[in-house]
């Protein structure tokens, strides 16, 4: 029987929690390849930079716990194991419908697709951001970049903001990684003993003025200006611009704007959703192709709860679906496999920890057996770090 020819772009969180669903683990990892010759389904080809950013674990480069190497992995050995073909590549458009990837490096013809492209930014809906502000979400080098303009400052104002495109009704942005960059940078200056030189203030045109709850209480404990409502008309030299066009003083700004698809894929046969994203149903389905597949941050929701958030967990819980779902597909069956809404992420202030968590059916994380609100929480986000890491270097 010839193999079915799967091809996966992308070799983010997205891909590989789909290849992790795809293709379950031997017993005995270290006869991975050679098993895998012996019974894989599927003839697999992941297009991609090779590189795998542990996005999570940037915010930590402020305080000094993690560098670029600590959550950089080479995923080529990872593939290798599960006898994966690997193209060094970038895709810049499909044809025929989704069986033909473009790619720098010549096409690619399947028999089903999977994106997993991750996000892109919407840069331009604030002029100023792409030369004025840096953002932990461009990955290790903006935020070592970030820090090291922090290490020349021996006093001043810094203003950590965020921006979420909600038109395809979900929240697709980065409001918690931006709290959890206010609260470490207030951590990291009174190591040094220097807070008090600094201020902070934590601005997003999404929060409402007044808003309250955990995440607010810990900001204000720490001493951190909130400026919720606040959207700067432009980021300029030196600051800011009010939206009267008044100066505003940030001697560095640390901002996310909103999340959307990659734009070469409105150049390509891929649907498009309001909001920007490569437009999939609940199966994880792109709408109108077949065998295609999308999750992660570049895919939209189909009738999303509005608190549901662009995550890792969620690529996970997404990809999860669509690896089960594609296999009824190649099959000849139907996709049935849904999957769960739930906003799940511990917000690592140091010293201190939140659990924070929303579920479409109420289900608490591990079934409660973690507290909330604690310290130990910081322990528990680096287990969850060691142990994937673990897993991408070693199974
Ligand atoms: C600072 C920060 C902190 C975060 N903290 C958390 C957290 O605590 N918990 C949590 O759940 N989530 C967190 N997230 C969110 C999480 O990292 C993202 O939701 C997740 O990375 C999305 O996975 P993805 O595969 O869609 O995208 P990515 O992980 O970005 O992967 C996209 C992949 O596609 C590749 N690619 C892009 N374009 C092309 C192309 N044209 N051709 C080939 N390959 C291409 C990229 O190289 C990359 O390999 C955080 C994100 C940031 C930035």
């Amino acid at each position: 029987m010839t193999k079915k020819k799967i091809a996966v772009v992308g070799n983010g969180f997205a891909s590989l929690f789909f290849i992790g669903d795809l293709l379950p683990l031997p017993v005995f990892p270290l006869f991975a390849a050679f098993l895998r010759r012996l019974h894989s389904d599927y003839d697999l080809t992941v297009i991609g930079n090779g590189r795998f950013v542990y996005f999570p674990a940037i915010p930590e480069f402020i305080i000094g716990k993690r560098t670029t190497a600590d959550i950089t992995v080479d995923i080529r050995p990872f593939l290798w194991r599960r006898n994966i073909r690997f193209v060094d590549a970038k895709a810049i458009d499909l044809q025929d419908g989704g069986r033909t990837v473009i790619t720098t490096d010549g096409a690619y013809t399947n028999d089903a697709l999977f994106l997993g492209i991750g996000p892109a930014f919407t840069v331009d809906d604030i002029p100023g951001t792409g030369a004025y502000t840096f953002s932990p979400c461009n990955g290790p080098d903006a935020m070592e970049a970030f820090l090291s303009r922090l290490e020349g400052l021996s006093e001043g104002v810094v203003y950590v903001g965020f921006k979420l495109n909600k038109r395809d009704g979900f929240v697709a942005g980065r409001g918690g990684q931006m709290y959890e960059c206010a609260c470490l940078l207030d951590y990291a200056l009174k190591g040094k003993g220097v807070r008090d030189k600094f201020e902070i203030h934590l601005f997003s045109p999404d929060i409402e003025p007044g808003a309250a709850g955990a995440i607010t209480d810990s900001l204000l404990e720490r001493g951190i200006i909130l400026d919720y409502g606040y959207e700067p008309k432009a980021f300029v030299e030196g600051g800011m611009l009010d939206p009267d066009g008044t100066f505003r003083k940030a001697d560095l700004v640390l901002f996310t704007p909103g999340i959307t698809a990659p734009d070469w894929i409105r150049r390509t046969c891929l649907p498009v959703s309001e909001g920007g994203h490569i437009d999939v149903d609940r199966y994880g389905r792109v709408k109108g192709l077949e065998n295609v597949f999308a999750a992660g941050d570049c895919g939209n929701h189909e009738n999303p709860p509005p608190w549901v958030p662009h995550q890792a967990h969620m690529a996970r819980l997404r990809s999860n679906a669509a690896a089960k779902n594609m296999r009824e597909v190649l099959r000849g069956g139907n996709p049935t496999h849904t999957y769960r809404f739930e906003l799940s992420c511990i917000l690592n202030m140091e010293n201190d920890a939140l659990w924070m968590h929303v579920a479409g059916d109420d289900k608490p994380p591990f079934r409660g057996i973690f507290p909330r609100h604690s310290k130990k929480l910081v322990t528990v986000k680096s287990a969850f770090e060691r142990l994937y890491l673990f897993y991408l270097r070693h199974l």
